[in-house]
């Protein structure tokens, strides 16, 4: 008999509660992935996680090698993928790791239903998150709306089962024939795209260890006061790794917790609890798209259901060009598409702006993010933009509007974000750096800027955005309240 390990986004061997059940069996494991893009319907992987996941089956592959065994790939639906594999091999087992985008919801369902028809045994486990949301609920048995409350009971119920290591030896099933994984074309044919990317990052499970210990020993004394200046090297930068499952959240909450007990005595001491609460808001909107499936798509309170969004092609386009003339938003849209990561105070900078400046609906900018980030995540990105846009779960609130230029004084007060990815503006002084347009001409000729030429004009006069925007949602709420009242 063999049992079939299907990796979905595990892609890990370490602490993989999935791993520990194929091996538990006792029996020959065949690990397979599938290509499901037709089962994600509209969620399909983006242009940056697809170059990711090519760099992280490349290395669970050679994982799986260095233990003896082989991971096939297949292309397919997974119900017909997987009851193919089972029948080629006589399998009578599936072990899986449970995934909360509604589409893997249902995928999951069709895979159980055709597997048991044909005789098979199920079994689908935790190891994604570090809670399931189906049993952490409020007291009235609903979903969390609220973060700090949700933070406070996982806090007080989490009970992390010891950290299992990964197998010596993965006994091997019967040969059975695997797709090539470059057949798959994840990587972009834009070869520039793809050396940003590749100069950033590395994925798989060994780059993901790596980067924690990185993070253990650089990061996380310093990362309740850094984490807030992109000009500096001050997160994780795991979100990537996260996403694919090549590191798990109870490996990082064990790994956090030990750390700051052995260097303050204390498992929230050091920048751990202000670090672990971020890896509980990747929870929060993993239950919260759990709870609410329409979450990618639709806004949470019905109020935002009649905003006046603005169709703007060519503004829309300057912002995800990072020519928009706010140097704060055009760096973090230039990091963006050169590494495929932005740091997260300059995501709810840019997010704000398209929002709220441009009122472009958030679903654009959501969609833009999908395709360019590596970390691209239905729950987190969804909720992300939602909390942005006013229009979520314990979301920002509308009337708070960003302005660029005092952000990027705030964050960025010496600049080096901004000369980092805007090099064009790096002769200006720092009085000017985040708002060029106020400089003089004759500073702005010592450094080598003419506006409209070197770098765009504002795109928007912020103020008078702010009212617009300001206004939009009045005429929202006034519309929603007009309907509710039919
Ligand atoms: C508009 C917008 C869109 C976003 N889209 C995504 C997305 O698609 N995928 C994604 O993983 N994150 C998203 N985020 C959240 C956040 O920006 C990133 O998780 C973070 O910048 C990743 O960098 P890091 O690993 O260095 O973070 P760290 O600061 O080191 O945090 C550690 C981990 O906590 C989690 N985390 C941190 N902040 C958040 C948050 N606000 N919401 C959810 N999880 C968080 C991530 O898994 C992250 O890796 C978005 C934020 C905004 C404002």
């Amino acid at each position: 008999m063999t049992v079939i390990l299907w990796l979905r986004r595990d892609l890990r061997l370490h602490d993989n509660p999935a791993v520990a059940a194929a091996m538990a069996t006792g029996q020959p494991v065949l690990p397979v992935h599938v290509r499901d893009d037709e089962d994600a319907g509209g969620h399909a992987p983006g242009g940056a996680s697809r170059w990711w996941l090519h760099g992280s089956l490349e290395s669970l592959a050679a994982d799986f090698e260095a233990r003896g065994n082989r991971l096939v790939l297949r292309t397919g639906p997974a119900a017909q993928v997987l009851a193919q594999l089972a029948a080629e091999v006589g399998a009578r087992q599936v072990v899986w790791t449970r995934r909360y985008e509604p589409w893997a919801l249902v995928q999951a369902a069709s895979v159980r239903d055709r597997l048991q028809a044909a005789g098979a045994s199920c079994r689908e486990g935790g190891g994604g998150l570090l809670h399931d949301p189906a049993e952490l609920r409020t007291g009235s048995g609903g979903p969390y709306r609220v973060f700090s409350p949700f933070w406070r009971a996982l806090r007080e119920r989490l009970r992390l089962p010891p950290e299992a290591a990964a197998p010596a030896h993965i006994p091997p099933a019967a040969k059975v024939t695997s797709e090539d994984l470059t057949d798959w074309g994840l990587r972009p044919t834009r070869p520039d795209w793809a050396g940003g990317l590749r100069d950033a990052w590395r994925p798989g499970e060994a780059g993901a260890a790596s980067q924690l210990a990185r993070f253990l020993d650089d990061g996380l004394s310093g990362y309740r006061t850094q984490r807030d200046i992109p000009g500096r090297d001050g997160t994780s930068r795991l979100s990537p790794h996260l996403h694919f499952g090549e590191i798990g959240p109870a490996q990082i909450w064990r790994a956090v917790a030990g750390r700051a007990m052995a260097d303050f005595g204390d498992p929230w001491g050091g920048g751990a609890e202000s670090f672990l609460s971020e890896i509980a808001w990747r929870e929060f909107s993993q239950h919260l798209l759990a709870a609410f499936p329409d979450l990618p798509d639709k806004p949470l309170r019905p109020e935002f259901g009649a905003m006046p969004w603005r169709d703007a092609p060519d503004e829309l386009a300057a912002w995800t060009r990072g020519r928009t003339g706010f140097p704060i938003v055009d760096a973090g849209m230039r990091q963006l598409w050169r590494t495929g990561w932005m740091h997260n105070r300059v995501r709810m900078i840019v997010a704000s702006f398209l929002v709220k400046d441009l009122l472009i609906p958030w679903q654009a900018g959501e969609a833009w993010f999908w395709d360019t980030l590596v970390d691209a995540d239905l729950a987190s990105n969804a909720a992300s933009w939602q909390w942005v846009a006013g229009s979520g779960a314990d979301a920002a609130p509308y009337f708070r509007v960003f302005n660029p230029v005092s952000q990027g004084r705030k964050f960025d007060p010496d600049g080096a974000y901004v000369r980092r990815w805007v090099p064009e503006l790096a002769g200006l002084s720092d009085a000017f750096i985040h708002e060029p347009w106020a400089a003089s001409p004759i500073e702005r000729a010592a450094a080598g800027v003419t506006l409209g030429l070197d770098y765009p004009n504002p795109i928007v006069d912020h103020a008078a955005a702010r009212v617009r925007a300001l206004a939009a949602l009045e005429t929202s709420r006034n519309t929603a309240g007009a309907e509710s009242q039919d």
